[in-house]
């Protein structure tokens, strides 16, 4: 009898296990189908980039899917009856039934962090979002970008490089860029300084308002077009069904990216909290593909009656991009925690570019 696999969401991680798993059933009676909100492969670590005014490669996931045998759902997940083995959707065909299911939904913007932020703030975690905050650059004339992690100094310095008039903040509740290490640390307050980024550090913000943002500190900062990077979080969906989730949500796995409360269910990606040598994997796109190509063998080596082999999810580096022609790489342990190899500059953007490309490469091309 055919063996249905099904793949919710075609983000890095979903898109990279359903070709693997084709690739790797090929020839066999299982049956691949992968479903997702869009029509469109989305480039989410490029999303700063088309809210400051460039234009992204057009990437149908029909294209993306030619010759591998997957088939495409386009439709939102409403529902998944664990017991029935049963995903619903919200669009044709309705519900699709699975014998194994690979649980990809990615990762959102955390709104309710601080109040105000669904109803005044922007956000990048989507193209929609991040097509939004591009309609209102062109007119703004200060930005305040909350948050001192990675997406949060991409955004700050990608805008600023992007609308030099713009009147550019960025405010973080801790030490901007806390997982590197002291010399690309200085290189990004350099790079803050030429580009003309004002920073504020260990402070965090109390409430956001259509005018600019309260601080914990009680000042104000005053801003038309306040940009929310300061907090991801994974779609309810999960913990809603009944599988076994971290207190963020976070569908928990086993070594081999099997669910802990229900083993028929991959979990991959933003969405899954997997083991890595530090702990719990961050939400990356660098785990997310290992993970899902991972997860795509381990579903055929499931099928055909072999014992998953456990995944190796490592972290290399932390790179990021300060604008087109400025970056900082810092290369990291497996664990995630900072090495002494550290690329800067030019060489770090052109560096990101080509990961960020070979990315959508791999994409294409995942191998067996
Ligand atoms: C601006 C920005 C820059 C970033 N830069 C980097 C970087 O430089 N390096 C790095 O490693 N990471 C970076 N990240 C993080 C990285 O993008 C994510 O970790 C990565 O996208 C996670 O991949 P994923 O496949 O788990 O989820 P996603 O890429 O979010 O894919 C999830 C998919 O599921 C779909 N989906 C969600 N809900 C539903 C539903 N109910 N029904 C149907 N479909 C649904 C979505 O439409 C999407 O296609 C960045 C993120 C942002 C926002």
């Amino acid at each position: 009898m055919t063996k249905r696999i099904v793949v919710l969401g075609a983000g890095y991680a979903g898109l990279g296990a359903a070709k693997r798993a084709a690739r790797r059933l090929r020839g066999t009676d299982a049956q691949v189908t992968l479903v997702n909100a869009s029509d469109r492969f989305v480039e989410r670590v490029r999303l700063h980039q088309l809210a400051a005014g460039q234009s992204l490669p057009d990437l149908p996931l029909s294209t993306l899917l030619d010759g591998t045998g997957v088939d495409l759902a386009v439709a939102r997940v409403t529902g998944i009856d664990l017991g029935a083995h049963v995903v619903r959707l919200d669009a044709v065909p309705y519900e699709l039934t699975y014998d194994v299911l690979i649980y990809a939904l990615g990762s959102g913007a955390d709104l309710d962090v601080v109040p105000g932020t669904a109803e005044h703030a922007f956000t990048l975690a989507t193209a929609g979002e991040a097509t939004r905050l591009r309609s209102r650059l062109a007119e703004a004339r200060s930005v305040a970008v909350v948050g001192g992690g990675l997406t949060g100094i991409e955004a700050a310095t990608e805008i600023a490089e992007a609308y030099p008039r713009l009147d550019v903040r960025l405010i973080s509740g801790g030490r901007i860029g806390n997982g590197l290490s002291d010399r690309p640390r200085r290189h990004l307050h350099k790079a803050f300084a030429r580009l003309g980024v004002a920073v504020r550090e260990h402070t965090p913000v109390a409430k956001i308002g259509p005018d600019g943002l309260l601080l914990d500190d009680g000042r104000e900062v005053s801003a038309d077009t306040v940009v929310w990077a300061a907090g991801f979080r994974v779609p309810g969906l999960a913990a809603a069904c009944g599988l076994a989730t971290d207190e963020d949500g976070r569908m928990l796995v086993d070594a081999t990216l099997r669910s802990l409360s229900h083993p028929e269910v991959f979990g991959v990606g933003d969405a899954a909290a997997a083991r890595t040598p530090g702990g719990r994997s961050r939400m990356s796109c660098q785990t997310g593909l290992p993970m899902g190509l991972q997860a795509g063998a381990a579903v055929a080596d499931l099928l055909a009656g072999r014992k998953p082999r456990p995944a190796r999810i490592r972290y290399v580096w932390q790179n990021i991009s300060l604008g087109r022609r400025d970056g900082v790489t810092q290369f990291t342990h497996a664990d995630d925690s900072p090495l002494g190899v550290v690329l800067t500059g030019r060489a770090s953007a052109l560096f990101k570019e080509a990961i960020t490309r070979s990315t959508v490469w791999r994409m294409r091309h995942p191998g067996p």
